[in-house]
Order: structure tokens, then C-alpha cells, then sequence
């Protein structure tokens, strides 16, 4: 027997769509690093965004799974977890405030609204306790006060096996969204909870999810859960060293499915980094 602890990687899709070529290397790395270390590998489905999440997007991504020949040992949707990530946010509430702003008056007081990543410019977080009571019957989502936040979790730093050791700067990411207008939670908090809760040991996912770790970290200090590894993967690139998109005609992978394609020759591919004709690995 081996004394460490087991490791436990998820694979979290959103059911908004067909899985490409991304979410297969993805998966591919998280279940194969489970079954190296002996550990489990867990298929969460991530259907909160009630408005674009699809029950026809989850069977497929099921079969997909299969095709690619990857058995997961746990199946779980967020839309059943709701009341976990309802105490989260109550055990943040003094961090949190109310924003009414549309998305339309957000990009409207941004000096660059087409920037990579815009953050939010506060707006909401200088209302008086008086224009807030009066305005809580409006639709409002719920933003964290990042800089009182920092404050409270003091240095934080977490380990990526691409980056070595990282220094979380969650003030840079501003004030995100735990709750959102229209959806029961939010991404950060879901996904941060649920890897504590759900035993994760190592998150593996793609490199464009590796600024909203600098969340999750803040989340995890805040709420006193614990923190996995990260795997910030390089993400598949077009030819043109671009990340997927639809201009690169990368097939969606029950398209490739459907043709007849061999799910367990590609997943032995992407574990030697072998990509279709067009595709490669971007940087780290
Ligand atoms: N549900 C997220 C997505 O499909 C991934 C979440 C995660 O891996 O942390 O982009």
C-alpha cells in the first residue's frame, strides 16, 4: 500500500455545447493522472446557467466520454448541490454587496471595453445602505469586495505543476460575482466548493481558466477549505497559434464520433501531444 493520499481529479464540462478537441485533452489528463496515483477521477457536470445549460448536452458529453474511452468513477451535477453553495455565500455575506449594473452600463463606464478581461469598476460597491434597500427588489447579482477580501486571507500562494509556485492576486481579477442575477450561483463559488467538498486532490484544466485560480485560491482561505494542485494545461491552438475557435473548423467530438472516428486512438494521441492536422499545443 502505498501512504500517500489518494489522488482525485475532476472533469468539469459545462453542458452548453458539443465538447471539442480542448475539453478531450482535458479529460484525457485528469483521468489519466487519477488512475496513475491509483486515485479516482470524478465527472462533474457543471449546469448551473440554467438559461444556455442543455439536458441533450449532457448525454452527449457522456457518450463522448466513452467513446474516448475514459470511465469515471463519480457523476455529479451542480444543479442538485444548490443549498452547498447558498452557505458559502452565507458565510461570506459581510464580504459581499449587491450590484445592479447591467451588463450594457458595465462595458459603458469601462475606458476599455474590449480589454482582455474586464473588471469591474465598482460602481455598485459606493452605494449608500440606503439607496440599497431601496433598490433590492431590483434583479441584482452579488460582487466580493476583493480589496476587503485580500485583506482579510492575508499572502496566499498555490502550486501549479506548469507554473511552479504562484502568488494569488485576486484584487487584479476585482470585484467578481459569487451570485449572479440569473443563475443560482456562480462559477467561482461552485467550482471552489465542490472541489473541497468532492475530495479533489489535483484540478487539471486548460491554462485559460489559471487567472480565476487566483479567485478560487481567495475563496479556499476565506471559507477555510483546503487547496488542490493545480495542472494549468497548454490549450490547443489552430495552425495560426490561435486558441480554438470556430474559424479553425476543429470538429466538435461527436461529430468525429459520428463519422466513425477512433475515440481511443485519439485519446492515445493527445497523451503522446498528437493533434489532428491543423491542431497543436499552444505555450503553457
Ligand atoms: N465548467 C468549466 C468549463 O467548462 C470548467 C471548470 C473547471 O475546470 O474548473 O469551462
Amino acid at each position: 500500500m502505498s501512504g500517500g493520499p489518494a489522488v482525485v481529479t475532476r472533469f468539469a464540462p459545462s453542458p452548453t455545447g458539443r465538447l471539442h478537441l480542448g475539453h478531450a485533452l482535458s479529460a484525457v489528463r485528469a483521468h489519466d493522472l487519477a488512475r496513475g496515483g491509483g486515485g479516482r477521477f470524478l465527472l462533474r457536470i457543471e449546469d448551473i446557467d440554467g438559461t444556455r445549460s442543455r439536458p441533450e448536452h449532457v448525454e452527449t458529453i457522456l457518450r463522448d466520454l466513452g467513446w474516448l474511452g475514459l470511465a469515471w468513477d463519480e457523476l455529479s451535477f451542480q444543479s442538485e448541490r444548490l443549498d452547498l453553495y447558498t452557505a458559502a455565500q452565507g458565510q461570506l455575506a459581510d464580504l459581499l454587496y449587491p450590484c445592479f449594473c447591467t451588463r450594457a452600463e458595465i462595458a459603458a463606464s469601462l475606458s476599455a471595453p474590449h480589454g482582455p478581461a474586464p473588471v469591474y469598476p465598482g460602481t455598485c460597491r459606493h452605494l449608500s445602505p440606503a439607496d440599497r434597500r431601496a433598490r433590492m427588489g431590483q434583479p441584482h447579482s452579488w460582487r466580493i469586495d476583493m480589496a476587503r477580501a485580500v485583506e482579510r486571507a492575508g499572502p496566499l500562494t498555490w502550486h501549479d505543476a506548469y507554473a511552479g509556485e504562484v502568488i494569488a492576486d485576486p484584487l487584479a481579477q476585482g470585484d467578481v460575482i459569487l451570485a449572479r442575477k440569473d443563475a443560482p450561483a456562480s462559477y467561482h463559488l461552485a467550482v471552489t466548493v465542490d472541489d473541497a467538498a468532492q475530495g479533489v486532490s489535483d484540478v487539471v484544466r486548460g491554462v485559460d481558466l489559471f487567472d480565476a485560480t487566483h479567485v478560487h485560491r481567495l475563496l479556499q482561505a476565506l471559507l477555510g477549505l483546503p487547496t488542490p494542485r493545480y495542472h494549468h494545461h497548454p490549450l490547443i491552438v489552430g495552425a495560426d497559434g490561435q486558441r480554438l475557435a470556430k474559424r479553425h473548423g476543429a470538429p466538435a467530438l461527436a461529430a468525429m464520433r459520428e463519422g466513425g472516428a477512433d475515440g481511443h486512438a485519439l485519446s492515445d494521441a493527445l497523451r503522446r501531444n498528437m493533434l489532428p492536422a491543423g491542431f497543436r499545443l499552444g505555450e503553457a
